[in-house]
Order: structure tokens, then sequence, then C-alpha cells
């Protein structure tokens, strides 16, 4: 079979810069992609690099595949070019992962659109954080996200505690600090998350407390307290996921799909070391946050009948096609996807809006090219 790639870049505006502590964010930049074969089926991927989480730039990614576009090739040819591209190409791997295994009919499909009670919405750094989170709550959310090693550290912790308590009982409320923490204010944020425990009041984990170079201060701060701790920066790609389970990382690995290499790996690792992952967003288009809903839904689905067929005895398939369906609410984390409301919207969220297989037509492709 022989196949045309097509690429189209994308450039979306924050509503407001993101401020994190890698800087300020102001505009998103990425790829779509289009495989179509000589018989006009069509599928489709997304490139949105993070370089400042080590994945390739969108300019490398271009210069990659810009000679393949309009000229033929095969699936063996194109995998080959990204078995070739160094590791840390893990957002192409991703997007040209997901359009090829469409195209072979191996890309799991959603089970189900998530609620806003589903998904974590990311809170506004410091306090704008308390006058934001009603809004959200009201729309549906019940977990939240809010970033901290922005300022100093003690006028952030009298913040959280502040937030934590302003927020109902019921709420979750997870922390990342994006690796901007030293080691004496990740202990002095986790003691007071424990405090917070303590009181009733738990924060569900803090994401990334310290920089990916310091993995065995983060394996001993996540045995030191009670608090969770789950690895993002560490963890961009599937070989950096391994090489932290490797080196005995047993806490939460932040998932951030669309640049964690080629899908369907990801999903078999996750799911044969049975680890605890959340999956997030990279502020993607609706295109690849559905494919990596996907995942989600697809690393926890068989664990579950896994589960079930360990307390039942033998394996057994389950006898009605209800007990197949995983529930959004089986998902130990929310997904990290509360993000929309910081972008311009992408027209790309309906769930009609198909990743499916074998589309015929342009529409689909002029609808990507005008997000
Ligand atoms: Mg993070």
């Amino acid at each position: 079979m022989k196949l045309q790639l097509s690429l189209r870049e994308y450039r979306r505006q924050f509503r407001q810069p993101l401020h994190t502590a890698h800087g300020p964010w102001r505009e998103r930049r990425g790829l779509l992609l289009r495989l179509q074969t000589s018989s006009g089926y069509s599928s489709y991927g997304e490139i949105a690099p993070l370089p400042g989480f080590g994945t390739e730039t969108l300019e490398a990614a271009i210069a990659l595949l810009q000679p393949c576009q309009h000229q033929s090739f095969s699936i063996d040819e194109l995998a080959l070019l990204l078995d070739n591209a160094p590791i840390h190409y893990s957002a192409t791997q991703f997007g040209i992962g997901l359009a090829i295994t469409q195209l072979q009919g191996q890309f799991p499909r959603p089970v189900q659109t998530p609620a806003p009670r589903d998904i974590c919405a990311l809170l506004p750094s410091g306090a704008a954080a308390l006058a934001a989170w009603p809004q959200l709550w009201n729309q549906g959310h019940r977990t939240f996200k809010w970033k901290l090693g922005i300022r100093g550290i003690e006028p952030e912790l009298r913040l959280l505690v502040q937030l934590r308590r302003s927020l109902p009982a019921q709420a979750k409320l997870r922390l990342d600090a994006n690796g901007g923490l030293t080691l004496a204010t990740a202990q002095q944020c986790l003691q007071t998350c424990d405090d917070l425990h303590q009181q009733g009041q738990p924060i569900e984990f803090l994401e990334q407390p310290l920089p990916p170079t310091q993995l065995n201060d983060l394996i001993q701060l996540n045995r030191a307290y009670t608090t969770d701790i789950a690895l993002d920066e560490s963890v961009t790609g599937l070989s950096q996921l391994k090489d932290c389970y490797d080196k005995g990382w047993r806490g939460i690995f932040v998932v951030k799909g669309a640049i964690a290499g080629h899908p369907l790996a990801m999903i078999e690792f996750c799911r044969s070391h049975d680890l605890k992952v959340v999956f997030s967003s990279v502020f993607e288009t609706g295109l690849a946050r559905q494919a990596v809903l996907a995942m989600a839904q697809a690393v926890y689905q068989p664990r579950q009948e896994i589960q079930r067929s360990k307390i039942a005895g033998p394996a057994v398939p389950p006898k009605t096609p209800e007990s197949k369906v995983l529930a959004m609410a089986d998902l130990p984390y929310a997904l990290g996807f509360g993000v929309s409301h910081w972008l311009q919207p992408d027209g790309l969220d309906d769930q009609h809006l198909p990743i499916a297989l074998n589309l015929r037509g342009t529409a689909l492709w002029q609808q990507l090219s005008n997000c």
C-alpha cells in the first residue's frame, strides 16, 4: 500500500499567558498530518512537541517529515524513518504512530466521552486560583490542579492552605511544581501537604517537585511522606518512563500521551506493568486529545478485567457486553485535560469528529487546516 503524507502547521493563542516554572507560554504551535492511501482512504495524526519537556522542536519535526510530503512511500518506509530518528522525537513518534495504527485498524476507539467530573481543571497560578475555582466547580469539575514553584515557597504554601480550605471537602487538589523546587522546599511543601492530610484535607498528589536529574531524591521523598508524588517532566517519553521504572520509581506517572512516543507501545507497557498513570494534555487539539483519551481507557480497561479474573479464579471473558464497558468513574485519576478554557476553541472537540479510519474526502482535512 502506497501512502502520501500532508502536513498542516497550526498556531493557537492562549487567552492569557500560562505561567509555569518554565516561564510564560503565549502560543501553542503544532502540526496536523494526514496519511492518504492511493485508494483515497485517510487517517490523521498530530505532532505537538514540547521542547521544554525534552521532545524535538516543531522545526525539527518539520525538517524530518517535509521530504516525505507529496511523495509515495510504504508504511514500512515511514516506520523506518521513525526508527532512525533520535529517541527524543517522541511527539513525531506519537503523531505518525497514531495515523499508521488508525490506517491499520489497530488504534483503540474511545469508549466514553468524559464529563467535567472526570477531567482535572487547571487553575491559574497564585491567588487568582481562589476566585477561579467556583466557576469550574459549577461546570462540574471536581479535581483541580494548581501550579507552584513560581514565586517564593512561603507565600505559596500559605496560599495552598487557603486554597485547600476554600475548596469543598470532596474536591481533589493536585499540585504541579514543574521541577521548580529544591530538596528543602520540596520537603517543606510535602510536610504542608501531609499536615493538610491529617486535617482531613488531603492533596491528591504533588507533580514533579524536583528536576528529572534528582530521581533518587524523588524516590526517597515518595517513601518519606504520605502525600503521593507524580513524575511528569521525568517521563516525557516511553524510554524515560521505562528508565524511571527500572530505577525503582513506583509512584504515579503523568503520561502526556501526545508526546510520549508510539501510542500502542505506551498502552502496552502501562498495561503490562500495572502502573499508576494519570493521562494528561499538552495543549494539543481535540484530535490528539481524543486519541489520548482512547489510550487512557485502553490502559485501564483490561486491568479492570484482570482484577476481576484474579478474584474469580482463572480468567473468564466478561459475560455481557455491558461488563466490557469501562465507566469513566473507573479511571483512578481524573484526566489532565481541563485546559480548554486556556485556549481559543479549536473546533475539533466534536465527538463525531472521527479519529477512526478510512475517511474519504477532504472535508475533515479542511476543518483541520482552518483550526
Ligand atoms: Mg506537570
